[in-house]
């Protein structure tokens, strides 16, 4: 299969050129115009491919610059994740450590408040309460735990154990 054209009119198929071998009816003819026009076509579908073919290539590089962003990304959120999870864990274990050294105060507390002469009418008879401290006793340990006592704001060592088990000024009862 040839084309030519320097021919005035040839054929695609059994590559015939008109007027010189007319063996048979040719199955296609492109006249020289046509294969010009097929020409300039071709040289523009050439150039669309190139202008395509930097396109891509200009994609390819946006996409590795994001995929390193990416991986940049990734590799802080990894980092900042670890570093959440190791706070977690020293919270976890420090709460853990504070409940313990609260439940040892609580029993300890619990016992003196029982026995502490000083706590022989329910409430505390050897503290008074300044109203700032009322007030966040009462935000720890609950309303309860504080008693208008003839004007005096007292405690209520049962529900402030932690106050028994601190305090300095415990006496054991004899009775
Ligand atoms: S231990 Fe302290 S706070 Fe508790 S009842 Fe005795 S004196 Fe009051």
């Amino acid at each position: 299969m040839w084309l030519s054209i320097d021919t005035q009119e040839v054929k695609v198929s059994n590559i015939e050129v008109k007027g010189l071998e007319p063996t048979a009816e040719p199955e296609t003819v492109i006249a020289r115009d046509e294969l010009l026009v097929i020409h300039r076509e071709l040289d523009e579908l050439r150039r669309d491919l190139n202008e395509l073919s930097s396109d891509v290539a200009n994609v390819v590089g946006e996409l590795s610059n994001l995929g390193f962003r990416i991986k940049s990304f990734e590799g802080a959120w990894r980092s900042v994740h670890g570093k959440v999870r190791k706070l977690e864990s020293v919270v976890s274990k420090e709460t853990r450590e504070g409940k313990k050294a609260s439940l040892v105060i609580r029993l300890i507390g619990q016992w003196k408040s029982q026995v502490c002469k000083h706590a022989r009418t329910g409430v505390c008879d050897a503290w008074r309460l300044g109203s700032d401290v009322v007030k966040e006793i009462k935000e720890l340990f609950g309303a309860e735990s504080i008693k208008d006592v003839d004007g005096e704001l007292r405690i209520v060592p049962t529900k402030v154990p932690h106050l028994c088990a601190l305090c300095p000024l415990f006496k054991l009862s004899k009775e």
